[in-house]
């Protein structure tokens, strides 16, 4: 007789994060559901969440023990974890008493649990002594982080997913969200449903599913989301559909805004964007009219070189409208994937520090040190990003990379010089839990991780909300918990007292893990030092800065006010040349 067993947890895929029921029957084999109680989901689960049980049943390709390679040449040979740790940690430290802490890093993944990023960056940063830690989350949301930061004085996102049921005019852009965010989706179907007079406008160069369900299309030519949103905003202004008091009273910068909105007339803008005028006053009289107007994107203004104008660009109406931080209103950039918000919170890239502290600060530097007995003052110097990372390798100035649960081979927007970074690293570790990345072939050691259900840890969805993800059975064969791994590397480097979060039996306390990172937040903006594992546990998941972020009007700007920006129209962002006749759009 089987006993089922059933527990709370989320789904990995993406930044939605529905909360899932998943139920143990014993052999091998899980069943996953909606969470009905999930504030996030309600209960739905998309087609990926609804299959997710069949990663966990899957174990062909699972890597399932260390491996090495003495050289580069040689076939992987299975080694006992000792082994494969021992000789990382000896290489690293190699390379740092040679060529110093920045020839080496970590690469490492939006899909990483909150506790994972913790360490590791606090090892880089704190005791390695390099900033050099950086994820593929900086793809995909670097934009939207700065332009956040520009404008409301953090990276803070305003929005939560109830304000899609209070809202009544909604736009996308850039993003489609029918497919990438299919539960968000479904709630703006529902909502429209209820309310038939909400409107939704998708600015997409594409026609997409989200453009289907939507009732204004602004189909613009790829890169001219500026000149779009600058148009909106002279229309906003010339029709005298912003808030005046609420400009006045809480923002900075309005005329610099004007400027810039009054650069082209609107049926210059029209022509740039290749719509209708009309089309650009039925959206403008839309937002100008709402009660609350909520946007969100994703990667069609993120992925650009100009995507931190093209966010403050869209932020601006809001600000000009006053539609930011009351219900059904706000600026709601979607993560796509399912803990990019962790890794920032514990400062998991190469320019912060936990609790989105700020890496050039002095004094965020000291209070990080002081917290964690530092060996070493953190250096001042931003580390490699992504990108520059690859380069780093592929120009000899690192030496030696730790992927972790990504792979740079298919997902860089180069693979050419991720390709180039790997052949000439001196030594590569891959942490992963599959045997197919193409990084493999690289890899002088690889270390086999767990999967989802078989560890314990939390992340953070795009709404600041935090969830814990049970561990529901133990990983096979020789296989660790990321955060085992990386706590096992840190005392073979030195720092047993430091990372001191294995108990008597040598498996990891994440329940530690996560306390230090909470109390590392206590008086910041993102402030989680009143929850721990229990609470998560009994109570569910909490969402950092309460539920609706700015309803009292104070912008985490030194003024207190937030901060509208002038951006230029391009035209469009990326131009095209004999040589490059081509733009190309996802
Ligand atoms: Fe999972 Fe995202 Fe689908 Fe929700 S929307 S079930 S988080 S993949």
């Amino acid at each position: 007789m089987v006993n089922k067993k059933t527990y709370k947890t989320t789904c990995c895929y993406c930044g939605v994060g529905c909360g899932m029921i998943v139920t143990d029957n014993g052999k091998d084999k899980i069943t996953v559901e909606g969470d009905k109680e999930h504030p996030s989901n309600r209960g739905l689960l998309c087609s990926k969440g609804l299959n997710l049980h069949y990663t966990a049943w899957d174990k062909t390709d699972r890597l399932l023990y260390p491996e090495m390679r003495w050289n580069k040449n040689m076939p992987r040979q299975r080694v006992s974890w000792d082994t494969a740790l021992e000789r990382t940690a000896k290489v690293f430290q190699t390379f740092i008493d040679k060529f110093g802490p920045d020839s080496v890093g970590i690469y490492g993944s939006g899909q990483m649990l909150t506790e994972e990023y913790y360490v590791a960056n606090k090892l880089l940063k704190g005791f390695i002594g390099t900033n050099n830690m950086d994820t593929n989350s900086r793809l995909c949301m670097s934009s939207a982080v700065v332009g956040y930061k520009l404008a409301l004085g953090e990276d803070s996102v305003p929005c939560t997913y109830d304000d899609i049921e209070l809202s009544d005019c909604l736009l996308v852009a850039g993003a489609n969200p029918a497919w990438c965010h299919p539960i968000i989706w479904r709630r703006v179907e529902a909502q429209k449903e209820a309310n038939p007079n909400m409107k939704i406008i998708v600015v997409d160069p594409r026609k997409t599913d989200t453009v289907r369900s939507g009732d204004l299309h602004l189909q613009i030519k790829p890169g001219t989301d500026i000149v779009l949103f600058n148009a909106i905003a002279r229309l906003l202004i010339e029709n005298t559909w912003i808030d005046n008091q609420f400009i006045r009273q809480h923002t900075e910068g309005y005329e610099k805004l004007k400027t810039k909105a009054f650069d082209k007339t609107i049926a210059e803008a029209a022509d740039l964007c290749g719509i209708e005028s009309e089309l650009i006053f039925k959206a403008a009289s839309w937002i100008g009219n709402a009660k609350a107007f909520l946007s969100m994107w994703t990667m069609g203004l993120n992925q650009s070189v100009v995507g931190v104008d093209k966010n403050l660009s869209l932020i601006n109406l809001h600000l000009i409208t006053g539609q930011i931080g009351k219900p059904g209103a706000g600026p709601f950039s979607l993560t796509g994937q399912p803990n990019a918000m962790g890794g920032r919170e514990v400062g998991g890239l190469s320019n912060l520090l936990p609790a989105h502290r700020n890496l050039l600060d002095d004094n965020h530097r000291r209070e990080v040190e002081a917290f964690w007995g530092a060996t070493q003052p953190i250096s001042p110097k931003v580390g490699f990003h992504a990108t520059e990372m690859f380069e780093a390798l592929a120009d000899g100035r690192m030496k030696a990379i730790w992927i972790i649960a990504t792979n740079p081979l298919v997902s860089l927007p180069d693979v050419r010089i991720a390709e180039a970074a790997l052949k000439n690293a001196k030594f590569v570790v891959v942490q992963d839990m599959s045997n197919r990345p193409e990084t493999l072939q690289y890899a002088d050691v690889i270390l086999p991780a767990a999967t989802w259900t078989e560890k314990e840890g939390t992340m953070t969805n795009s709404e600041r909300r935090v969830g814990y993800l049970h561990r529901i059975a133990p990983p096979p064969a020789e296989v660790l918990s990321d955060v085992e791994i990386l706590t096992r590397f840190a005392h073979k480097m030195g720092f047993q007292k430091q990372f001191d979060y294995l108990d008597t039996e040598g498996d990891v306390d994440n329940a530690k893990i996560f306390a230090e990172h909470v109390a590392l937040t206590k008086g910041t903006n993102v402030d989680l030092s009143h929850i721990n594992y229990a609470d998560l546990k009994e109570f569910g998941t909490v969402q950092w800065g309460g539920e609706r972020l700015f309803e009292d009007k104070k912008f985490y700007t030194p003024t207190q006010k937030a901060q509208i920006h002038g951006c230029d129209s391009h035209n469009p962002s990326e131009k095209t040349t004999p040589q490059y006749p081509l733009i190309l759009t996802l």
